[in-house]
């Protein structure tokens, strides 16, 4: 028998566990007093909001709704500027647009955004040839960690961090929510959302414009009609990241003083990663205390027989809009792994949402020395999705991606077919990857196209 789940396990327990991808730190009394700062900070999201989402997502679940999950691979803090946030907010804004406008399917939108400061590493150390000599530091794990640049202070494991991740969330969470109720997500200005994108592009950047052209008119009509409903004035938007620190996530797990159950209160959506889905292990033990909605990524070599024990230890009792499966299995494995996994889980009667990461599975680096993901495997990889729920009669519930609202270049192809040349001219990330603007709204003018027909 599992204890009970309405109350919240003990760090000890939790690091009992031996959990994986946890930073050590020099000074543990240091951490204590960061842990103890952190657990006396206000809640950065509320109940309420929480579970509106799990709510919206019990309606994706059911085929009446449609996910949008985007945003950085690894947040950065030196990225808490208004300018980032709210390009990487037009973006999503635009290929929600997209996808509500041509799919005509409701859209959840869930940023990577407000807390994803902390990277699972395959190795826990990085090298480099530094004036001839081989150089060998900590890996970056975040800024939730340690530091980016490649020196020993920078990569030193600093807990007053933890604090700092805190912070910039906050800080994160109050523009975005400044800026889709105030006005700035209001669909009367969506000509202002791109302008200066839709001026300099050509491609998604055209059919951009187009629909921009088409939404306003049928506003106008609307108006004309006389209806003019709040809905069309601000965007429900939610926080989102890897619940990869127990520290921090352990932290900021709360009992709601109107229900009296916890929730993890340090985003929205909390999701176990890939590398750290293991069922007895402690992330799956803080999470499955919670009642927040959960994503659960699965790789390549996922069975259904994980997908369905890890539901049944983090929904024991099949809460409608509780579990998001994320698969990233690659653009050339999934249409063999994925079709055994949902016909497994559909086969225990739960309503899951289905998710796909056409990013994580499809990572290499280029002949040029950098990490790059082909949109032509990425756009793949979302067809064979598609395809394969087509033919099961499963519905595609969403997308989760890595994008950013600058024009960076860092995956290859699209339509102004990125070369591996041309990477090394702005390759900003602090992690993965991610799709510029252009290949994101072309990305959306894609599964747009899919969910239509
Ligand atoms: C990520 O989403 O950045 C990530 C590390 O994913 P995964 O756990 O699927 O590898
Ligand atoms: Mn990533």
């Amino acid at each position: 028998m599992l204890a009970p789940v309405y109350d919240i396990p003990s760090l000890a327990d939790l690091r009992a566990r031996q959990p994986k991808q946890q930073p050590r730190y020099e000074d543990a009394a240091e951490l204590e007093r960061a842990l103890a700062a952190l657990s006396s900070r206000p809640p950065l999201v509320f109940a309420g909001e929480v579970d509106d989402l799990r709510d919206g997502l019990a309606r994706v679940a059911r085929g009446e709704g449609f996910l949008l999950q985007g945003g950085d691979c690894a947040e950065t803090f030196a990225g808490v500027t208004a300018a980032n946030l709210k390009n990487k907010l037009r973006v999503l804004l635009a290929m929600s647009l997209v996808l509500t406008y041509a799919a005509q399917v409701p859209v959840l939108k869930v940023g990577r955004i407000a807390g994803q400061y902390a990277k699972p590493r395959s190795k826990d150390t990085e090298t480099r040839v530094i004036d001839g000599q081989e150089v060998t530091l900590p890996s970056f794990r975040g800024d939730a960690v340690n530091g980016f640049e490649f020196t020993a202070e920078a990569r030193r494991n600093d807990p007053q961090r933890l604090l700092d991740v805190y912070n910039a969330s906050s800080a994160t969470l109050n523009l975005t929510r400044a800026f889709v109720s105030g006005g700035f997500a209001d669909l009367r200005t969506v000509n202002t959302w791109n302008s200066d994108f839709v001026r300099n592009a050509n491609g998604a950047g055209e059919r951009y414009q187009a629909l921009v052209e088409e939404i306003e008119a049928a506003l106008a009509f609307m108006v004309a009609c006389g209806i003019d409903d709040e809905q069309m004035h601000t965007v429900d938007f939610y926080s989102s990241h890897e619940a990869l620190l127990l520290d921090y996530e352990h932290a900021l797990t709360r009992i709601d003083s109107r229900s009296q159950l916890p929730y993890g209160t340090s985003g929205h959506f909390l999701w176990i990663g890939e590398r750290t889905r293991e069922l007895d292990g402690a992330h799956v033990e803080l999470l499955r205390h919670v009642q927040n909605p959960l994503g659960i990524k699965l790789g390549p070599t996922a069975t259904a027989e994980d997908a369905i024990g890890l539901a049944d230890r983090l929904d024991p009792d099949g809460t409608p809009g509780r579990i998001t499966f994320i698969t990233r299995m690659g653009a050339g494995r999934i249409r063999d792994v994925l079709p055994d996994v949902v016909e497994g889980v559909r086969a225990t009667g739960r309503e899951v949402v289905w998710v796909t990461d056409p990013m994580h599975g499809n990572t290499y680096t280029s002949s040029t020395g950098y990490k790059t993901r082909s949109f032509a495997d990425v756009v793949d990889e979302v067809n064979g999705w598609f395809d394969v729920h087509d033919r099961l009669g499963t519905w595609p519930g969403g997308i989760h991606v890595e994008l950013t609202g600058e024009d960076v270049t860092e995956c290859v192809g699209g339509t102004h077919d990125l070369a591996e040349a041309d990477l090394a001219h702005r390759y900003e990330t602090a992690c993965d990857p991610r799709l510029n603007r252009n290949q994101s709204l072309e990305l959306a003018f894609m599964v747009a196209e899919r969910l239509r027909t």
